[in-house]
């Protein structure tokens, strides 16, 4: 007789950067379609999940955001859970601070040595977009350090998506993230 199977493909997003570029924000903007009233610092990893339809097939798209910054570490058997199974990789700073941005290059070595190199999809997200007179890190920029490690640039807001600024922003596109 007739037996469906019923399945769910599992698509694990890990969201990396410095500690306040707005990880949790984005993640719960992705999951819930808006911003947080207020968030507090991540205790370990934070998963969120959201259910979207590509294709046809509806697939659960899971955002891992963790607490890891330039200084913390999770234990190393947590980092390796953390790492494990990832199938795309979001690395974000924040627009209006320029330590967030210089920190990329240790970020991305790091995801290197856990085997997520240039194999696995990886994209470049400026958050805060919406304050527009606070930026300290220009598109140019970040566009030139994003082409030299192949990765597309987004510059959005967690905040409000639809802010256009200098009309740099990518605006209105961070509730749907296009692989
Ligand atoms: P995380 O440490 O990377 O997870 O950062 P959070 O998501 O906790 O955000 C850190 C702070 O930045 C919080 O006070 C947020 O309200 C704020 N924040 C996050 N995203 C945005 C954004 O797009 N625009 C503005 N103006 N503030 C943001
Ligand atoms: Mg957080």
């Amino acid at each position: 007789h007739d037996v469906k199977v019923m399945m769910t493909r599992i698509f694990k997003i890990i969201v990396i950067g410095d500690s306040g570029v707005g990880k949790t924000c984005l993640t719960y903007r992705f999951s819930a379609g808006r911003f947080p009233e207020k968030t507090e610092a991540t205790i370990g990893v934070d998963f969120r999940e959201r259910l979207v339809e590509i294709d046809c097939e509806k697939i659960k798209v899971c955002t891992a955001d963790s607490l890891l910054t330039g200084q913390e570490r999770f234990r190393k058997s947590m980092v390796q859970h953390y790492y494990r199974n990832v199938h795309a990789v979001v690395f974000v700073y924040d627009v209006t601070n320029a330590s967030s941005f210089r920190s990329l290059p240790a970020w991305i070595e790091e995801c290197k040595q856990h085997a997520l190199g240039t194999e696995v999809p990886r994209i470049l997200v400026g958050n805060k977009c919406d304050l527009q007179d606070s930026v300290q890190v220009g598109t140019d920029v970040a566009q030139q350090f994003a082409d030299s490690h192949s990765m597309p640039l987004f510059e959005t807001s967690a905040k409000n998506p639809n802010s256009q600024g200098d009309g740099s922003c990518d605006g209105g596109n961070s509730d749907h993230v296009e692989a």
